[in-house]
Parts: structure tokens; sequence; C-alpha cells
């Protein structure tokens, strides 16, 4: 399956970490969180005083950093896991993720991590099905309610997480959107397994016909 990509995209809180790192679990697949990558650039952006709104400057340091993922997120090869959601990064992850010159990189190095796996991957994030991966094997869209969303997010709450929403769906630069041919599932009061195996029975069904 090498080569395959399953894209899920959706807002934040609404399934996506969870569920595509079980669908790559169940399948043997590799599993990539994008969303990550502009948090490791936005932490080390923070950590050297970096002005968010020189566009360039952001977009030099994101090219320059190494960001691995296995198990844990490191940025030339220092652990930054823990510190990947504080509030402070929840709050300037948007702004790093708006500029286009960061999405170039960042969407370079998905589709490189894609192409060099000897499985496939499951890749998920807010362009992933639209501008990552439009031929992906299959796409996802998981929605769910915002008092459901914020429950899972725990400390981020309501008002954060809405505010990311709106900078997520609004902004320029590849704006989160439900692409036409994506599965939209909505994952409010839905156990984990069931979404999974709906996953897998949408790939199944693919690779049936
Ligand atoms: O998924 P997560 O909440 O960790 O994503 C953090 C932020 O990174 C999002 O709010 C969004 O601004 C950005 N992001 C993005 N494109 C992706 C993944 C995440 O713009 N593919």
């Amino acid at each position: 399956m090498s080569g395959a990509v399953i894209a899920i995209d959706g807002p934040a809180g609404s399934g996506k970490s969870t569920v595509a790192r079980a669908v790559a679990n169940a399948l043997g697949w590799t599993f990539l969180d994008t969303g990550a990558m502009y948090r490791a650039v936005t932490v080390e952006a923070l950590a050297r005083g970096i002005e968010l709104s020189d566009e360039e400057a952001v977009a030099r340091l994101a090219d320059s950093l190494v960001i691995t993922n296995s198990p844990r997120v490191c940025v030339d090869g220092r652990d930054v896991q823990d510190d990947l959601r504080t509030e402070r990064v929840n709050l300037a992850v948007s702004t790093v993720a708006a500029n286009p010159a960061v999405r170039r990189v960042m969407v370079e190095r998905q589709r490189e991590f894609a192409q060099n796996q000897a499985v496939g991957t499951v890749v998920e994030g807010r362009d992933i099905t639209t501008v990552v991966f439009p031929h992906a094997t299959l796409k996802v869209y998981l929605t769910a309610s915002l008092e459901q969303r914020a429950m899972r997010r725990g400390e981020e709450g309501a008002h954060s997480l809405s505010r990311r929403d709106v900078a997520d769906t609004t902004r320029e630069a590849s704006p989160l959107r439900r692409a036409p041919d994506a599965h939209v599932i909505d994952t409010t009061s839905r156990p984990v397994d069931e979404v999974v195996q709906e996953i897998i029975e949408c790939l199944k069904n693919l690779n049936s016909i």
C-alpha cells in the first residue's frame, strides 16, 4: 500500500488525531499529525522571540527546522512534545499557519513523508483533502458539535476553539473546507471504534470497486 493516503480534515476537537491514529494502527499504516508540525514551528518561533507578523522570518525559520515525529515530536533533535499544546501555542498557531510561505514548506514535507513510507499513510489536518493530497485514496471530513469539541479539548475551552475555527476557515491560504468528494462523519456522541470502522469500511468499498 506504499503511496496510499487516507486524508482526514476537520476542525479542532472533531476527533481527527484519535481517529487517524487508530485507523493507522488498524491498517498497519503510518500516521501523520500535520497540526503538530505547525505547532512545532510556533513553539520554536516563540522560543526565539521571532515576531509572528514577520512572515519572511517565520518562513525562513520553518524552512530551517528539522521536525521529526516518532514517537515524540522533536525540532532539531530537541523534544518539544510537551510544549505543543500550551495556551500560548494555541493562541499563536493559527497566525503561523496562515503564513503562505510556511504552508509551502510544510506541504512539501508532508507529501515527501507519505511518498517515503513503505506502507500507506493516514494524514490529518485542515488542508489535507483539498491541497496536500487532492487525489488521496480516501478523503474524510470529521465534524462534531462545538460543545463536544470543547469538552474533548479540555483546557483550551470553547472560546479559544471557536476563535481558531474562524481563523482556520476564513484565512486566505488554504482555509479549512470540506472537499466535495470527502466522506463526512459527524463524530458527536459516537465512539471512536465506530468511526474507525466506518472509515475502514469506506476504504474496503473503494478497493472492491
Ligand atoms: O490539529 P491541531 O489543532 O493541532 O492544529 C493546530 C493548528 O494548525 C490549526 O488550528 C491550524 O491553524 C493549523 N493547521 C493547518 N493546517 C493543517 C494542520 C493544522 O493550518 N494541515
